[in-house]
């Protein structure tokens, strides 16, 4: 079987984005939505959402489902824009270590009760990304597109 792929760009914004809230929560590890939208099957991640986990430790962060919730209707109420939406999650290690097998193993479990690809970043603390994809239960080859590349084909469309 051939496997998924799935093509991913990440607005300028959002690394800038996720390294500040890493920084900020550090040592303890942090975590949030992602929100964008999906433009000729490419995912385009537009915004960091930080939903801040009380209980965080060096190790863990958890996304609460209700203070998840609480803060996307709040955000997407305020920005108006008709084509975000939930894209994924992101959370930051405090270590220079990517994406751990608990990581690979929840986004394939959440992405089963949704058509759409969900996408995971894990930031480290070197500042590099692991950009993770899954859909319908399997794992996604990740191809990281810039956003330049998106809004070239934006204009020649
Ligand atoms: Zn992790």
């Amino acid at each position: 079987m051939i496997g998924r792929r799935q093509r991913v760009s990440l607005h300028p914004y959002v690394p800038r984005a996720l390294t500040a809230a890493a920084r900020r929560s550090e040592p303890k590890e942090t975590g949030g939505l992602l929100l964008g939208w999906t433009d000729g099957g490419i995912i385009v991640v537009r915004h960091a959402l930080e939903v801040p986990d009380p209980s965080a430790t060096q190790t863990s962060w958890t996304r609460s489902e209700t203070r998840a919730n609480e803060a996307l209707t709040k955000w997407l109420s305020e920005a108006a824009h008709p084509w975000l939406g939930y894209v994924g999650d992101w959370h930051a290690h405090p270590a220079p270590v990517g994406a751990s097998t608990t990581d690979k193993r929840c986004l394939k479990k959440d992405s089963r009760v949704t058509q759409k690809s969900l996408v995971l970043i894990v930031h480290r603390s070197d500042e590099t990304l692991d950009v993770l994809t899954a859909q319908r239960g399997s794992a996604a080859r990740t191809t990281l597109i810039t956003y330049e590349e998106i809004n070239q084909k934006d204009q020649t469309s």
